[in-house]
């Protein structure tokens, strides 16, 4: 389906709102709490950051409020799509012991909820398609992934306020969103270039109070994504770097690197992309019940390495290896693309400001593929 454009006032904002709720959504979007724009269900556009903008910097994240009227003037929160769809812990089945001592295992029903994400930026989206790739269409389907997916409306936003931090343009993913978005928002002075692509979309945008957009709004949400891509900084050395990467084990970068890095996560937990999970009973005391629960994972964390009698990385310079070259050279074989959509909250959110960016740079300095 091709798109159709259109004007969306932001006095008329919230019939955006409305229209999904009567469809039958549960709208979830961007809110400010705790110093952050995280993710969370609203029902009226006032929940949303509205005058707010964020600062970003290599350990960094700071939210200011108030500073003027648009609703997503500000790159992305610590929250990707990927707690939406594949939750931190998700019971997956118990057992319960009968008074004869029998075990009878009953599995958690994957529900399919009709939930419409507000917000979504093409960084983010490429992630999501990633994750499609992992959990979707490898040998084993994962129900609980699938039915959170089948219930998913996109309302992607167009990034016209990338933080220094982003490098979306580098890896290929942004800040245009043009594909895998049911809805997509452009917010320039007044309102909202509204593109739909697809029928349920449509169905959307009929409810909504739309005007024809005229060619200085079209050309105004046109400089803005392009002036967006010109922000942005960070380079990668290539977006192929498989060879580069899996020739460089014994760079002393990883040692370097491990000198900084506290083997915390927190890089993994904030990637849309990384999708580890461990898995954990809990028992209860009289032993009649057990839960089994998947939970997310870090190859960071030193459980991730064991194997029966051994831990394959022990040191913080195998763990952060690990990563790195998973992300931008196992991944090309196991998906046929780097794991990096260039979000950059791994940058950010890393307690020690360690660069994803510099770190290739170092370890890959001068390779070029394209
Ligand atoms: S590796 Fe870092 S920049 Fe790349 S997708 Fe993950 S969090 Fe974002
Ligand atoms: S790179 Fe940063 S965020 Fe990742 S484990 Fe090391 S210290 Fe934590």
């Amino acid at each position: 389906m091709s798109s159709t454009i259109s004007f969306l006032d932001s006095e008329n904002f919230q019939a955006l709102l409305d229209g999904l709720q009567s469809m039958g959504y549960r709208c979830v979007a961007p809110v400010p709490r705790d110093g952050a724009v995280v993710y969370d269900t609203v029902t009226r556009t006032d929940q949303l950051p509205r005058g707010a903008s964020v600062v970003q910097e290599p350990g960094s994240y700071r939210l200011h409020q108030g500073q003027h009227d648009r609703y997503f003037a500000w790159a992305n929160g610590p929250q990707a799509l990927k707690p939406q769809l594949f939750k931190p812990r998700q019971q997956l089945w118990s057992a319960t012991r009968s008074v004869e001592g029998e075990l009878e295992f009953s599995g958690t029903e994957a529900r399919v909820e009709s939930v419409a994400l507000i917000g979504v930026r093409a960084c983010d989206l490429a992630a999501l398609y990633l994750q499609d790739k992992h959990f979707l269409q490898s040998t084993f389907v994962d129900v609980h992934y699938r039915a959170a997916r089948e219930g998913l409306f996109v309302v992607a936003v167009q990034c016209t306020h990338p933080a220094s931090t982003c490098f979306c343009a580098a890896s290929g993913d942004g800040p245009r969103v043009d594909y895998g978005y049911d809805v997509a928002l452009t917010e320039i002075d007044g309102g909202f270039v509204l593109e739909v692509l697809s029928t349920r979309g449509r169905s959307l945008a009929d409810w909504l109070p739309l005007q024809p957009a005229s060619k200085a709004q079209l050309h105004a949400a046109t400089e803005a994504l392009d002036d967006a891509e010109a922000q942005q900084t960070r380079r990668l050395p290539g977006r192929k770097l498989r060879d580069e990467l899996y020739g460089k084990l014994d760079h002393p970068r990883w040692s370097q690197v491990a000198e900084r890095c506290l083997s915390c996560g927190n890089c993994t937990a904030v990637c849309p992309t990384c999708f580890c999970h461990g898995e954990v009973d809990v028992a209860e005391l009289d032993g009649g019940r057990s839960a089994h629960f998947r939970e997310w994972d870090s190859c960071f964390a030193g459980r991730h390495g064991y194997i029966h009698g051994l831990n394959l990385r022990d040191q913080t310079r195998d763990r952060y290896r690990q990563w790195l070259i998973h992300k931008f050279a196992g991944w090309h074989d196991q998906f046929g693309r780097s794991g990096c959509v260039g979000c950059g909250r791994c940058i950010a959110w890393c307690p020690v400001g360690i660069d994803v960016t510099e770190e290739l740079d170092a370890i890959c300095g001068g390779a070029v593929d394209e």
